[in-house]
Formats: C-alpha cells, structure tokens, sequence
C-alpha cells in the first residue's frame, strides 16, 4: 500500500482525493444524518391522551420519532392487509390476549428477539413464540354492593361460584363478544375443560339479573345503583371511575361498590394484559424492539399504570395508590396465550348457553 502511495504522482493523488475519499466523508456523514430521522411506526387499538407524553420521552432518549396510527381493531387489521408486505407498521399495540393471539393467528406478527423484554416478561404474559409480550396486566374480578351482598357470601369466592343457585337474579355482566368475556372463558376450559366450563356457563347465564348489556362501567353502576349484586369487570375501570376522569356520576358509584378477588384459595383472579409485537414486515424493527423495551423500562410503566389504573408487568413498578388500595392478591398464571388458543371454543360455547 505505501509502495502505491509513493509512486502515485500529484495529479493522482488529486484523482484518489475527490474520487474516493471526498465521497467516503459525504456518504459518512449522510448516514450520521439519516440515524437522526430515525423512527418507529406504532400501529394501536390502544390510544391514550397521556401516551403522547410517553412517546415524547421515548423520542428524547433514544432519537428515534414515533409515528403513531391509531384505530380500532378490525380497521388496523383491514388497513395491513391491504398494505401487506408494503406496510410501514413496525409495532402492533392493543389490549386483551386474545386479540393478540388472533391477530397473531392471522399471520402479521414476527417473533420478538429481545433478551431484555423476554428477562423482564414472565412466559405466562408472552405469545407462544414471542410473537406478542405483556406491557401492563389487568385483572377481572367481582364487584359487589355490600348493602345486598353479605361478607360471608363473598369470602373465598371462586369463578366457579357464580353458577350457584344462590346468586339467581344477582349478576350482571357484558355480552358474549366482548372479548373479556371470552378470554375469561378461554382461562376456565384451559383449566377445567369444556364440560365442567359450559356446566358452568349455563347456570351463570340462568342467575342474570338482566339481558347483557352496556360496557364494564355500566356493570358496575348497575350494581351501584342495587340492580344487581355483583359484577365480573376489569380492575382498571373503578380505578378510572374513582379518579373522576368518568364524572360525577361514576364517582359516585365507585364508592358503593367492593371488590372480590376470586380463587384466592387456588389458581388466583383472572389476569389479562395490553400488549404489543412486532409486526412481521416492520422497516424498522431494531426500532420497534427499542420501543417494547422502552415501554416496559420503569419511567414507562409509572407513566402507564398512573394513566391506565392498570397493573405493572415491572415488579419493582407500584400499581396507581387507587388501585393499590384494593391490597395484594393472588395472581392467576395460566398462560394468557390459552385465550387465543382456546378463544373458538369459548365463542361456541357462551353461543350454546345462550349468553347473549
Ligand atoms: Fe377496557
């Protein structure tokens, strides 16, 4: 190389000058640029207000500008089958397991490789191949009016309970689509099979106070207003109810009901997760395994359960105090991948009870 070096004349050098080595500094210095404009495209079900301060900070640590496009469900799915393997989406964000293992079943996710986010997500909270990981949990549990609900009634109640004769005409609770529900049924066939989990769903539909209706909050009014007993809802709705984010009304109800914990004395209260992947043709998916990292790093999931009321999947992380109020209990750890699994069972069966 020096041998080269010295028999090029002036005028090669020149030559090597502005033929190699100028455009080696201008290409050099356009990628130091281009890692600048870096940036993740996030593709949720899931939007929050608050999020947007998230991403801000996620955008101040790591560079990269987050771009998100949000809408239900069924138009996300819509929107990245007609962009296919085009698709700028590089994360999928929504909530409950079995959406995400549906959407998983139809093909647009890619294993997450993260070593980080697998150390920091227990199994139980991830998609069978990682396809999918937990990014906070919710519980779904008994909410009951003490005025019509004796102590001794609720102690050490199980799931399985609520298809006693004893609660005839006492709880409400949503329909059968909504997919709380069935993820709830899935958890119950993946742990007693389908004739004990249909015998069962049968005499729960036969203690309804009232043909299904409304969302989670409603169930629980109905049971703050004596129209009902109990109620099954998510955790996080009396932590937004409580907070005065739903107004006055819902305040106010929050403050008549109580909260079981069932299967205390077993597997523990049925927990479900909002989550996210990475989708499988993400331009960027380095950026996308940052973001899922980021989301579960301890600022992000302060940021998280104090807006959502939901749990940490972070255990060094402190649920809401409004929601921490309601004291520790027993988690349940059946793999929340059984909800995508066992999901076409459970839609059939709550269908032959006629759980509307
Ligand atoms: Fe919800």
């Amino acid at each position: 190389m020096r041998d080269f070096l010295y028999r090029l004349t002036k005028k090669n050098k020149f030559l090597l000058l502005t033929l190699v080595i100028i455009p080696v500094i201008i290409i050099f210095n356009q990628s130091k640029e281009r890692t600048s404009d870096q940036e993740v495209n996030v593709y949720t079900s899931r939007h929050y207000d608050a999020d947007d301060l998230l991403y801000e900070e996620f955008t101040k640590e790591t560079g990269i500008k987050v771009n998100i496009i949000s809408g239900k469900g069924s138009a996300l799915i819509e929107r990245l089958k007609a962009e296919g393997s085009n698709s700028p989406g590089d994360v999928f964000f929504t909530v409950d397991a079995g959406n995400l293992a549906n959407f998983q079943k139809q093909g647009f996710l890619q294993p997450i490789q993260s070593e980080a986010i697998k150390k920091i997500v227990p199994k139980e909270l991830r998609g069978e191949n990682n396809e999918w990981v937990a990014v906070a949990k919710r519980a779904r549990v008994i909410f009951y009016n003490p005025e019509l609900v004796n102590e001794n009634e609720i102690e050490n109640i199980n799931y399985e309970d609520l298809g006693d004769e004893n609660w005839k005409g006492r709880i409400v609770i949503r329909s059968s689509s909504n997919m709380y529900n069935q993820s709830l049924v899935s958890s119950l066939i993946s742990n007693l099979g389908i004739p004990q989990t249909e015998k069962w769903a049968s005499n729960l539909v036969s203690n309804f106070a009232r043909k299904p209706q409304g969302n989670d909050r409603s169930q629980i009014m109905a049971v703050a207003n004596q129209e009902a007993s109990i109620a099954i809802a998510n955790t996080y709705y009396i932590g937004i109810m409580l907070s005065g984010k739903g107004g006055q009304d819902q305040l106010n109800a929050a403050k008549k009901v109580k909260i079981a914990f069932p299967n205390q004395d077993n597997r523990g209260a049925h927990i479900n997760i909002s989550g996210g992947g990475v989708l499988k043709y993400a331009p960027n998916r380095e950026n996308a395994e940052k973001f899922l990292e980021f989301l579960l790093s301890e600022k992000a999931q302060n940021h998280i359960v104090n807006n959502t009321f939901e749990y940490p999947v972070l255990e060094t992380v402190k649920p809401h105090p409004l929601i921490e109020n309601f004291g520790v209990f027993k988690m349940d750890k059946t793999s929340v991948s059984d909800f995508g699994k066992y999901n076409p069972e459970a839609v059939k069966l709550m269908d032959r009870v006629n759980w509307q």
